[in-house]
């Protein structure tokens, strides 16, 4: 059935179309109508909740289905001292070269944006090549301060592949999704029934990835690109999963995400990296979560590089409204960002206090630009 509404029964597929997504609305509509509660599904990336909030797709929902955000924002779930080993480094002298997302993001003390305020060399990169290149032009260090799932540190894996000079280090805040999953399946009174996972990182993986985890766990998945036809498809399929009660996996992305993913692209990613336990901010402690540089590519790690000793915070460089941030409960589905008493007042995209307003797959930066619906669930 989701295979007809994502296109095969239908032509071409048109991922905007109102017949469509008007039909796709009645289906799931009719699914949850003889619920007796409400149905909680999560998804874990930021590029849907974008989706969501920017074509409105809740207010397409039924009262009976809550969507909830998950750990889906890279720079979000970087941790603290991530972002303090990425300072430390600074101050000692190299070029730290991260995305712009990552610049505003707080450490304990400061951000990159302060640090380079302060005279540190710090510069916005759009790809891991453009940190590359900025070593091949450059006579000292420059770190690339990498961030990002298993879709993005591919790219890293192809430059760390591609000879570098001895000038070009990487320091890996990446993170690999599918244990994070397993973490919120077993938080004491999680109400996660199913996950609608990431599309592109799928594409990487392969959704095949997530049948031992449905096996373990009896919580069905179902992977989605990021058009509105694409979240309420794999809504619907998702919906009709949980209602059957049925734990098994679905691709409703299947004009790019197959089953055993992108063999070559995992080739790149399990060459250079290794998966290891490691904090994500606000999250806890997920095992296998981090993805880090083989000991075999240790003279391109700039933890083996440098003092990652961080500074210690001065008493006037603390910033208290922090301690209010509540970035991790938001990203654990506890919570909204309509729960915070800093959202829009002291916390905007302008004065970010919390990572979640720094990033554009941050939930409090996507509910700030599009208005957000408060639906958690009961
Ligand atoms: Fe944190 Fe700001 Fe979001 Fe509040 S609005 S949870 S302070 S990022």
């Amino acid at each position: 059935m989701t295979e007809n509404l994502t296109g095969a029964g239908f032509g071409r597929l048109e991922f905007r179309d109102p017949e469509r997504i008007a039909a796709l609305r009645k289906k799931i509509s009719q699914l949850c109508r003889n619920v007796k509660k409400p149905i909680s599904i999560m998804h874990v990336c930021g590029s849907h909740e974008q989706s969501i909030a920017r074509f409105g797709l809740r207010s397409l929902l039924p009262p009976e289905l809550n969507v909830i955000m998950g750990p889906g924002c890279p720079v979000c779930i970087t941790d603290v001292p991530e972002v303090d080993e990425a300072i430390a480094i600074a101050r000692q002298g190299a070029i730290v070269a991260t995305f712009g997302d990552m610049f505003r993001v707080p450490g304990s003390c400061f951000s990159l944006e302060q640090v380079k305020a302060q005279g540190a060399d710090v510069r916005v990169v759009y790809s891991p090549s453009e940190a590359l290149k900025l070593a091949l032009e450059s006579k000292g260090e420059v770190v690339f301060f990498a961030s990002g799932f298993e879709t993005t540190a591919v790219a890293t894996a192809a430059v760390v592949l591609a000879n570098p000079p001895a000038n070009f280090s990487v320091l890996s805040a990446h993170k690999y999704i599918p244990p994070v999953m397993e973490i919120v399946a077993e938080m004491p009174g999680t109400r996660v029934e199913g996950f609608l996972a990431a599309g592109h990182a799928a594409t990487i993986t392969g959704w095949g990835v997530f049948e031992r985890f449905v096996s373990r766990h009896k919580i069905p998945v179902v992977t989605g690109g990021f058009e509105p036809l694409d979240v309420l498809a794999a809504l619907a399929a998702l919906v009709e999963l949980v209602v059957a009660g049925e734990a098994a996996v679905e691709n409703a992305y299947p004009r790019c995400c197959t089953k055993e993913g992108n063999l070559a692209a995992q080739k790149l990613l399990w060459e250079v990296f290794e998966s290891e336990g490691g904090m994500w901010r606000g999250i806890a402690h997920v095992p296998n979560g981090n993805l880090r540089l083989r000991s075999r590519y240790r003279s391109f790690d700039s933890r083996q590089r440098f003092d990652l000793t961080p500074d210690l915070c001065q008493e006037d460089s603390l910033q208290p409204l922090t301690l209010e941030c509540i970035c991790g409960n938001i990203m654990a589905g506890i919570q909204s960002p309509k729960d915070c008493r800093l959202f829009g007042m002291e916390c905007t995209p302008q004065s970010p206090v919390g990572a979640c307003m720094v990033s554009a797959e941050g939930t409090c930066k996507i509910w700030h630009e599009y208005g957000g619906h408060l639906i958690i669930a009961e």
